[in-house]
């Protein structure tokens, strides 16, 4: 087993991993910015390196600072959490010829997945179910005009190299089709330096429910069932579910069987989320994500699995802990995504936190670097707290919510938990009945 890992991440992740890591007996290295020097990613690790000036390209992205943080340190791997360099298959590559262990997949898939058209043309070929669209990446318009008739409008421009939401464009008829292809292929070469394109068929109703896979180095795939992240604002999860209100434990099990079946002939290893859309009783997927994802914690609750352990075991040579059979569903979580953002205008809200209380209880879990005294920066990801519930029932885990919601207190800063109790309490919130369009709509109705 690893005696030290460096833990390239920042905030709630870079804690969540620390923790992992001290149960296990792991001595870590936190690395921070400047603006970090007092977070409590910081405070918290064994050792620390300061890896640069605030803005992430300079320290967080900075690959040459991070890896002399490693070998001063000496530590044997790293972990990369989420964001920033988890999915940069030319750091995972650079940090094994370190003669580290890059704690994830093989830079081949992490590649392969980053280029959404490869990885529907490999999934594909896997069996999966793909969401209609073109075959590849698309020539011109003529091409895109071709495919958008064959198809059916309205269609998505989409980015090969998308995330975050970026470089995506709908066309809701033939007229629009030219300015959404020159949209989606102007943000896609500013945002990722790659303007390849493709086109899916834009689904009016569907609901975004991802599968979470774990793959050892001997062929052993398994899945911890579904997570339903379809409350999302701009194409970003606010809310998420496991399992989904709108499944059946067979329907689970269907789509488990097809995924892990895929991904054991594809050699994968590690963590990975396949996600999909949902729709009128077919699943479609859209991307896979080669990283642990920031709504792990429902699945860990639901499944009484420790994702990030298993990451570090499998990272290290070890066998899955689990066969399929011995991976039980108990009861339903919730995660609600907290930002340092009006919960209103959703304009961000840095500086000082001049109190805190988090939440607790039987079934409450809380994901935060905040603690009072703490200044949000303004460098990063508005995420300041992660706040997950657990209970026997969803109607149960609701309950749960709202009363922890209630206990929640930030002062100093602004934060999304206002936004968070008004959707717990709408009936079609308590009914399970939403689809990915649901929270815009709700949104935009609150102002
Ligand atoms: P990103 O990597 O930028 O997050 P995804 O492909 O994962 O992009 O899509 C993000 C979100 O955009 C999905 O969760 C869904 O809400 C929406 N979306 C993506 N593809 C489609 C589609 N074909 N039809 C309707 N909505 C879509």
């Amino acid at each position: 087993m690893f005696q030290k890992i460096l833990i390239a991440n920042r905030g709630e992740i870079a804690l969540r991993i620390q923790r992992a890591c001290r149960e296990m007996g792991i001595r870590t290295v936190a690395v921070h910015s400047t603006a970090d020097a007092a977070a409590m990613h910081v405070r918290l690790a064994d050792e620390s390196v300061c890896i640069g000036p605030p803005a992430a390209r300079d320290s967080y992205l900075n690959v040459p600072s991070i890896l002399s943080a490693a070998t001063i340190t000496g530590a044997d791997a790293i972990h990369p959490g989420y964001g920033f360099l988890s999915e940069n298959a030319s750091f995972a590559e650079m940090v094994e010829a370190h003669g580290l262990t890059f704690i994830g997949p093989s830079p081949a898939h992490i590649r392969m997945m980053g280029d959404k058209i490869a990885a529907k043309a490999a999934m594909g070929a896997l069996g999966v179910p793909l969401v209609p669209g073109s075959a590849g990446a698309i020539a011109d318009i003529d091409e895109a005009r071709r495919i958008a008739s064959d198809i059916g409008y309205p269609v998505l421009i989409k980015a090969a190299a998308g995330g975050g939401g970026r470089g995506m464009k709908v066309a809701a008829g033939p007229d629009e089709l030219e300015e959404a292809w020159q949209l989606a292929r102007t943000e896609a070469r500013a945002a990722f330096g790659n303007d390849a394109v493709y086109m899916e068929k834009y689904l009016d109703r569907p609901r975004h429910i991802e599968l979470q896979i774990l793959a050892d180095n001997f062929g052993q795939v398994v899945h911890f069932g579904e997570r339903d992240c379809s409350l999302q604002r701009r194409h970003q999860k606010l809310l998420e579910e496991a399992g989904s209100p709108a499944l059946t434990p067979g329907q689970r099990d269907a789509l488990g069987s097809t995924v892990t079946a895929a991904l054991s002939q594809l050699g994968y290893r590690n963590a990975g989320t396949l996600e999909f859309l949902y729709q009128d009783g077919h699943f479609a997927f859209i991307e896979m994500n080669t990283r642990l994802q920031v709504e792990h914690p429902v699945t860990e609750m639901v499944c009484g699995v420790d994702l990030v352990r298993e990451q570090i075991r499998i990272a290290a040579g070890r066998r899955l802990s689990y066969e399929q059979s011995e991976i039980a569903f108990t009861g339903h979580a919730i995660e609600c995504r907290i930002t340092a953002e009006n919960p209103e205008t959703f304009m961000p809200t840095p500086g000082r936190v001049t109190a805190f209380h988090a939440p607790g209880g039987l079934g409450v879990r809380v994901d935060s670097a905040l603690y009072a005294g703490y200044v949000v920066p303004p460098y990063y990801d508005s995420m300041v707290a992660k706040l997950i519930v657990h209970a026997p029932t969803r109607a149960e885990a609701i309950a749960r919510l709202r009363r922890s919601l209630a206990e929640f207190a930030v002062v100093g800063i602004e934060t999304t938990v206002p936004l968070h109790q008004r959707i717990v309490e709408h009936p079609d919130f308590i009914a399970g009945q939403y689809t990915i369009h649901w929270l815009e709509r709700f949104v935009s109705q609150q102002g």
